[in-house]
């Protein structure tokens, strides 16, 4: 009896793991390297999915996992960059092959006007809808919308996994933007979504194992001719901004995805350093430069992974205890 007791209590804490995937770290960006917001959630039976930037399909590919198996879908904001893939995984999800399947209508959630995407992506696409039903005869059910305008608060607790949006701020004129918790056995991960420095990040993010937080990095000569970047600038947080959160709230582990990187020439790849050396100034902790592919395992430790599957080392400031802001 003791042994299946003990047994039980191993197998339990196996599959009491959380396993959090970059699908992609970018932004508008049409980079190769990172495509737009994604990030998947694996925790025990359910498999979440925060934000569908572009080409979160192809990241879900490359890691074979059936677009059809995501169980609830989250939005942060309406923002292109973070429902460009939408569509992509809604209607390639549907379709009858190993990749696809989806025999059940797709769980969304997000802020007030994501039930009328939905509806109107359904007139969008009526045509390709009607043509698969009747020529290839997938079930209607699979392409249908189970979708839900929702605020902050608890938005979905399902098999030991609750999910929690919070409002954050993401500028006057981008209203509402949410961010997520998402807890499972006791453990907790925290997206910041799309935000300036804000103190409800801050506060949930508070004894996290994984705080996945956004950043940007501007170069002021790109203001002379694209003065639209002041309003993008004053929409995200800066590295030093970025940092002092971390500090503050001292997760296990501090992760940059969604990284708005501008430069007057075009880089194809964000350099880790820019952010790194101008974080280290308010945060010595645990920092990884989020890459498209990079996991993270979630047990009584976190263990971060690169896109290749090798362990990954977090990066550490020189006086760098786990999570200690500088001293000033
Ligand atoms: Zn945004
Ligand atoms: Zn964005």
């Amino acid at each position: 009896m003791l042994l299946f007791v003990a047994t039980l209590w191993s197998w339990s804490a196996e599959a009491a793991e959380m396993k959090v995937t970059l699908l992609g770290t970018g932004t508008p960006t049409p980079r190769l390297s990172s495509f737009s917001a994604s990030t998947l959630i694996e925790a025990g039976e359910e498999r979440l999915i925060f934000d569908l930037g572009r080409g979160s399909t192809i990241r879900l590919f490359q890691r074979k996992i059936p677009l059809g198996s995501i169980t609830a879908h989250f939005i942060t904001h309406l923002h292109s960059d973070h429902v460009v893939g939408l569509p992509d995984m809604w209607l390639t999800g549907w379709l009858g092959t190993p990749y696809g399947s989806r025999k059940t209508p797709m769980v969304i959630f997000g802020p007030t006007g994501t039930v009328a995407m939905t509806e109107n992506l359904t007139k969008a696409f009526s045509e390709d809808i009607r043509i698969r039903i009747d020529d290839e005869g997938y079930p209607p059910a699979g392409i249908a919308f189970a979708a839900t305008d929702i605020g902050p608060g608890v938005v979905y607790e399902r098999n030991g996994v609750k999910v929690t949006a919070i409002e954050v701020n993401h500028g006057e004129k981008i209203k509402p933007a949410l961010g997520y918790v998402v807890e499972f056995d006791g453990k907790k991960v925290v997206l910041s979504g799309d935000t300036k420095p804000d103190a409800r990040v801050e506060k949930a993010a508070e004894g996290a194992d994984l705080l996945i937080h956004e950043v940007a990095v501007i170069d002021p000569k790109l203001l002379k001719d694209y003065p639209n970047y002041r309003a993008i600038e004053d929409h995200h947080t800066a590295p030093e901004e970025a940092g002092k959160i971390f500090a503050q709230a001292r997760p296990k582990l501090a992760v940059y995805s969604h990284i708005v990187f501008a430069t007057v020439k075009p880089v194809q790849d964000v350099p880790e350093d820019a952010l790194v050396a101008r974080t280290r100034t308010t945060y010595q902790g645990p920092l990884v430069v989020g890459r498209d592919l990079m996991s993270f395992v979630i047990s009584d430790k976190v263990e971060a992974f690169a896109p290749d599957g090798g362990p990954l080392k977090p990066t550490l400031g020189p006086d760098g205890e786990l999570g200690t802001a500088v001293k000033h």
